[in-house]
């Protein structure tokens, strides 16, 4: 489809105003373009049909099925972005002083509260805009807690092969040497591999749980002990706590920190690059070092302040404030009730569908998952010749979002599925029939996949030159 600029015509825009009888004001040469602003020249309604006819190119969670594994795609009640939209909270200025943004305060030191709450944690900075910024600052907050004692010597940061992908990167970012350790058959950590990775030299453990296959970590009791008898601190990746939510907390299986992302699984709509928050809760002996400003509740009346050995800050102001207000908002109305059915209804929906598709597909692993469950296409591709990919492709065709693919690593031909509580049985049902029609198309006509999409206005683009290669602007030709 084409871009505004390449619609666009000399003349060709149009106002309804009349011309303006106002003398100019010229502002002075110095402050001048060197050269004109290149706006598109279009009438009011080609501008109107162009993005119309964008927003129909879109697929989001108001489309349809979208069980995008490790995203949790769920729906996003209307009412939370009608709070988000309230004079008061979107017209008030970061640079604005306490007294006047008591509201906004109150907003930050509730949030705080009640994520508090949730998570088992005693203090909460909002600053991160996202999870892996939120992994950052935790990570920051163990070097930081380890300087502060003197101990220089940890340099190593274990994350199990079955983390998410951000994990080892955040620890290198953070200049420790990760230590990968494998997961066991039944894609749990191997506890005797941590065991003998756990050093003096350690600094902490990043444990994403439910971890990326979708599983509880059972022996997590374990895990925090061992790392804590070694004198590292025990991070969580709480970015699937839809599969626990309500109902156990990372603070209880003593865990020191835990980033959530309000963007998944509090209800803030995601996946087009918006806005996102990457909250990090941790237990007391760590709060003066947390990013700041703070937010301080004095008895009714709040104030900021920066914590006494604080990192620094991370974000400009108070984090994304908006996006933590819509998930205050989601929190409330739940209530402690509503969040902990929410958190079940997603898991029981997962097992609903894991159970279904194993009628004919292959599970990566056995028995009862959490909120996601991984599919394995390897065999059907050595049957059939049709990839992951190709079946991806063709869900296109079906109306629906695939699920994540190619992910966990660990899996080959994975493909990730995560209904979340928002799907009704008819939708996944519906669904599961698609799957199911598809698997047998695959046997009975291969090439089909291998063509697919056959419906979308784009097809196949070529993701390692996209990747390599953006075009994120437009190419002017003069
Ligand atoms: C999504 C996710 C992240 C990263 O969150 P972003 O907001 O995309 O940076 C980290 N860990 C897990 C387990 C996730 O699912």
């Amino acid at each position: 489809m084409k871009l505004v600029f390449e619609r666009s015509r000399k003349g060709a825009g149009t106002s309804y105003f009349p011309a303006n009888d106002v003398e100019d004001r010229v502002l002075p040469e110095h402050l001048l373009r060197e050269t004109p602003l290149r706006l598109p020249e279009l009438s009011e309604t080609q501008i109107s049909r162009h993005y119309t006819k964008l927003a129909s190119e879109v697929f989001g969670v108001n489309n349809g099925f979208y069980p995008l594994g490790s995203c949790t795609m769920k729906y996003n009640p209307r009412i939370n972005e009608k709070i988000a939209a309230l004079d008061g909270f979107r017209n008030i200025h970061p640079l604005q002083s306490d007294d006047t943004i008591q509201g906004a305060l109150e907003v930050l030191s509730l949030a705080e509260k009640y994520f508090c709450e949730i998570t088992g944690m005693d203090n909460m900075t909002f600053q991160p805009s996202a999870g892996a910024h939120g992994e950052l600052t935790g990570v920051l907050l163990i070097k930081a807690y380890h300087h502060s004692r003197g101990d220089f010597g940890r340099t190593r940061i274990i994350v199990p092969d079955s983390a998410h992908g951000t994990n080892p990167a955040t620890a290198s970012m953070a200049g420790f040497t990760v230590v990968t350790i494998p997961s066991g058959k039944d894609g749990r950590v191997d506890i005797e591999a941590l065991q003998a990775a756990a050093g003096d030299d350690v600094a902490g453990i990043m444990l994403t749980n439910p971890n990326t296959v979708g599983i509880f970590e059972k022996d997590i009791l374990k895990i925090t002990e061992i790392v804590h008898k070694a004198g590292g601190l025990a991070y969580y990746d709480g970015a699937n706590l839809n599969a626990i939510m309500g109902i156990a907390r990372p603070g209880d299986m003593n865990f020191d920190i835990v980033h959530l992302n309000l963007h998944k699984t509090f209800s803030t709509p995601h996946g087009g690059g918006g806005p996102g928050s990457g909250p990090v809760g941790c237990k007391e002996f760590l709060s003066r070092f947390l990013p700041g400003p703070v937010c301080v509740d004095e008895g009714g009346s709040y104030k900021t302040i920066m914590p006494a050995y604080s990192i620094g800050r991370v974000k400009s102001f108070y984090g994304n404030f908006l996006v933590v207000l819509r998930a205050l908002a989601y929190v409330m109305t739940l209530g402690s009730d509503g969040i902990r059915t929410s958190c079940e209804q997603a898991v029981l929906n997962a097992n609903y569908m894991k159970r279904r598709l194993e009628e004919r597909f292959e599970s990566a692993f056995a028995g009862h998952c959490m909120h996601e469950f991984v599919l394995t296409l390897a065999g059907l591709k050595k049957e059939t010749g049709v990839s992951a990919l190709d079946f991806a492709k063709a869900l296109l065709d079906e109306k629906m979002h695939p699920p994540t693919m190619y992910f966990p690593l660990i899996v080959p031909e994975a493909l990730m599925l995560e209904p979340t509580e928002t799907e009704s049985l008819q939708e996944m049902d519906r669904a599961v029939d698609v799957y199911m029609r598809l698997f047998e198309l695959a046997h009975s006509d291969p090439e089909y996949f291998h063509t697919a999409p056959h419906t979308t206005s784009v097809k196949r683009p070529d993701e390692v030159l996209a990747a390599r290669e953006p075009k994120l602007r437009y190419g002017f030709s003069e």
